[in-house]
């Protein structure tokens, strides 16, 4: 039996990632536009990723009733004091694009371009799971990915900031993996593997109330 999943974000990339990484469960996983005409607008104003991932997951799992994760991510540079962070898809300004936003953190790294230590930094995601047949109370779980800035860019795969981002343990930038390479390493994928079990056993609950034994 399959079961429907919504990912609440507009970021098409971010559903391709959680498709791909979750492709081995039984579910389909939906963009909010897939279940709602005009699924709610979250105002994203946390202060962290985990407070942005559950606002997006309890809004859309209320509007809908359905299974729903919440997905905040973002970039931390030691060097700046873990800017962008939250705000990293609106670093440039509000409607950054990502090569917009990829130039701004350049820049604001210029200074410390003779010092590659200042360099490091990490992604962070947090997935917020919400079962609304259980409770609205999200699951939080989180996932980093670690490595350096390179101040010019390289490859073409992903988004956001891939290309400058060399991943430790790899001489390649997030965007020269392939979408199998990154999904093993990434922040994404590492939440992801940290919210299987209790995925799984939400499912299973489903599963148990659909044939009648829940
Ligand atoms: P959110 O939609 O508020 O979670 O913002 C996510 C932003 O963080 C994106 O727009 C990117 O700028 C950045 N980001 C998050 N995950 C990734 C990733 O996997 N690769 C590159 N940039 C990412």
């Amino acid at each position: 039996m399959r079961h429907a999943l919504v990912l609440a974000t507009g970021n098409a990339h971010k559903l391709k990632e959680i498709r791909a990484i979750l492709s081995s469960l039984p579910v389909d996983v939906l963009a909010p536009t897939d279940v709602l005409t005009r699924p709610p607008t979250v105002v994203e104003d946390g202060a962290t990723f985990a407070d942005n991932a559950a606002k997006k997951a309890v809004a859309l799992a209320r509007a809908t009733m359905m299974l729903t994760v919440g997905d905040d991510s973002g970039l931390e540079v030691d060097a700046l004091d873990g800017a962008p962070g939250v705000r990293s898809a609106r670093y440039a300004h509000s409607r950054a694009t990502d090569g917009e936003n990829n130039a701004a953190l350049l820049a604001a790294l210029a200074p410390f371009a003779d010092e590659p230590g200042e360099l490091r930094a990490r992604f962070r995601c947090v997935l917020a799971l919400v079962d609304p047949l259980a409770s609205l109370e999200p699951h939080l779980v989180s996932g980093v990915c670690e490595g350096m800035i390179l101040t010019s860019p390289r490859g073409a795969a992903g988004f956001g900031y891939d290309p400058i981002f060399l991943v430790d343990g790899h001489d390649k930038t997030m965007a020269e993996l392939t979408d199998d390479e990154k999904n093993a390493v990434s922040h994404r994928g590492r939440a992801a593997a940290a919210l299987r079990d209790t995925l799984e056993r939400a499912l299973a609950a489903r599963e148990a109330s659909a044939r009648g034994i829940g």
